[in-house]
């Protein structure tokens, strides 16, 4: 599967995705865009709170729609 190219709208995606070494940006397998909201500690370890991007944060260019998330949260091609 071919991953979509997010951080194309604006150098500042492209580097929040590419150059801190943990970014909080990240593509899933399913190509969806999702940023690290928070986390807990817990017993079992990290516990991560990620939410899609429906826009980028930076230059507000709609990068992903809820549709498209539904889609492919769904059906993993
Ligand atoms: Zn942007």
């Amino acid at each position: 599967m071919s991953k979509r190219y997010f951080g194309s709208c604006c150098p500042d995606l492209f580097d929040a995705m590419h150059t801190p070494p943990n970014s909080f940006l990240r593509v899933e397998d399913s190509d969806v865009l999702f940023l690290t909201v928070g986390y807990n500690q817990t017993p079992q370890g990290m516990a991560w709170f990620d939410h899609a991007v429906i826009f980028c944060p930076f230059c507000g260019s709609q990068l992903q729609t809820k549709e498209e998330i539904q889609k492919k949260a769904t059906s993993q091609t």
